[in-house]
């Protein structure tokens, strides 16, 4: 039966394996694999689609969001 066959691969069925997957995505949970655009940073894994804005990139990457200050000295 053709539904059964189908069923058997939804991520609902009991039955249902998801392949191992070599890193899995610190954000989603869910494996990374071949063919996925994602991110590395000292072994931690973040498919790309999954970067929920760049505020949270650049922290997670370690940078400080600055803000521009006391620049007057700098004027010629
Ligand atoms: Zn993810």
């Amino acid at each position: 039966m053709e539904y059964s066959y189908f069923n058997a691969y939804s991520p609902q069925s009991p039955s249902y394996k998801p392949p191992k997957a070599p890193f899995y995505c610190e954000i989603c949970g869910q494996g990374i694999y071949e063919g996925d655009e994602y991110i590395e940073k000292g072994g931690e894994y973040v498919h790309f689609e999954c970067i929920p804005d760049i505020i949270w990139l650049l922290n997670w990457l370690g940078y400080d969001i600055k803000e521009a200050k006391d620049f007057g000295s700098y004027r010629d």
